[in-house]
């Protein structure tokens, strides 16, 4: 295939639509896909045609009415059997596509068979009926020109040398008919070629369309990481949080799903932008996301940045215990980054974190906005206990305030 951000050229051409050899298998499912019924469709409508003209036989040479029609009986046999192991078993475009003209270069040879044995004052009249044959033969052509082209070619030799045996001393009734069939043929073959390019057209555009459309969607994509994304931190924004905040509450309220809410918050990080500047600032912001996010299961939770040196995590647990040691590791894993942080009023060397968290699934919380001025006065409380240290919502906790 061609890449996405390329357009799709078809090969100009002046004559032919060409199909490059790696196409091929592409444009063999295309033409399945949209031409199979109408290859299908002109099969089995020329065969029926081709058995109705024993009608035709049995008027004009009455003679050979019954050759007409064990001979037209027996092609529509043959020829739906056929059609029924190429269209269902083989599937094969090539086949679908020239089937019909190799059964009306069958069908032209038997009826001249006829023909040529009757002794019906018709039969030069009737011998006209003869272009049909090339008609049926090009009409339904949709994916070889080549194919169309032979088949023509061969239809034509056996209608010219019949119609040369059946006037052996003279030669004006071979060239009225030729006068007149030549015409047919010429036409034929143009609707043939004019086809075929149509649909090798139409399969370019179809590729074409297909493209776009993956592009499109790769741009989608690619916007929908940008809108949701925070761009110093690479965790989610906070639009993406406000999102999954209410998604998550909706499966909580409809599956009974439970989740908790981790609020974080940097200790200290005014004076470490204070003294190492905002540059250095911005990296430990970074650092601290990924480090965290790092540390999370992912599928299980997702951290987002709440705003400022604040990140808001959403986790997928069931038990208060499990809470407690995911928030336990994130303090453990931030500390352990050592990032040197020596003007900390309260003394200790390294930038820490501190944490307010709760369950979403607290009988006492009514809406999502609950659940976060719950895990924000925790994480007061935690700052006000003396920072680096974990505050959990007890289900009182959250009671109380309501
Ligand atoms: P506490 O332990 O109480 O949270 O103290 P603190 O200094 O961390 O809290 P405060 O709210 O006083 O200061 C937050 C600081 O975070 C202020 C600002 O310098 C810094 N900050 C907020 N957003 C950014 C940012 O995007 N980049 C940088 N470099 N600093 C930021
Ligand atoms: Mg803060
Ligand atoms: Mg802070």
């Amino acid at each position: 295939m061609t890449p996405a951000d390329q357009p799709i050229i078809p090969p100009r051409q002046r004559w032919r639509v060409s199909i490059p050899k790696a196409l091929w298998p592409e444009f063999e499912d295309y033409i399945r896909q949209q031409h199979r019924s109408f290859l299908l469709m002109t099969n089995l409508v020329a065969a029926l045609a081709f058995a109705s003209y024993a009608v035709a036989d049995h008027l004009l040479i009455p003679d050979m009415a019954q050759a007409s029609l064990l001979v037209r009986g027996g092609l529509l046999v043959v020829a739906l059997l056929d059609i029924w192991l190429v269209f269902r078993r083989s599937r094969h475009v090539l086949l679908m596509d020239q089937l019909l003209s190799i059964h009306a270069l069958i069908a032209t040879t038997a009826w001249f068979e006829l023909l040529r044995r009757s002794h019906s004052p018709d039969v030069p009249t009737f011998l006209y009926a003869s272009l049909t044959f090339v008609l049926f033969a090009n009409l339904g052509v949709r994916v070889s020109f080549k194919g169309a082209v032979l088949s023509s070619l061969a239809i034509s030799l056996v209608i010219m040398v019949n119609v040369s045996l059946m006037n052996p001393h003279n030669d004006k009734p071979l060239l009225v008919f030729a006068l007149v069939y030549l015409p047919v043929l010429l036409f034929c073959l143009f609707m043939s070629w004019s086809a075929t390019n149509g649909v090798r057209r139409a399969f370019y555009a179809s590729l074409e369309e297909r493209r776009q459309q993956q592009a499109l969607s790769t741009l989608n994509q690619r916007l929908q990481r940008l809108a949701s994304t925070d761009a110093l931190t690479q965790v989610g924004n906070r639009r993406a949080f406000d999102l999954q905040l209410e998604e998550d509450w909706q499966h909580l309220l409809q599956h009974g799903r439970p989740f908790a809410l981790l609020l974080v918050d940097i200790d200290f990080f005014k004076p470490y932008n204070d003294h190492f500047g905002h540059q250095a600032g911005d990296r430990v912001l970074a650092e601290v996301a990924s480090a965290m996010a790092s540390g999370l299961r992912r599928g299980q939770a997702r951290v987002f940045r709440y705003g400022g040196e604040e990140f808001a995590i959403l986790l997928q647990v069931r038990q208060r215990e499990e809470l407690q040691q995911v928030a336990q590791r994130l303090l453990l894993q931030v500390a352990a980054l050592q990032i040197a942080h020596p003007h900390r009023p309260d003394g200790l060397p390294f930038l820490t974190i501190s944490v307010g968290a709760a369950q979403a699934d607290d009988a006492a919380m009514r809406h999502a906005s609950e659940l976060l001025a719950c895990c924000d006065r925790m994480l007061y409380h935690a700052k006000q206990q003396g920072r680096n240290q974990l505050q959990l919502a007890a289900a009182v906790d959250a009671l109380q305030h309501h």
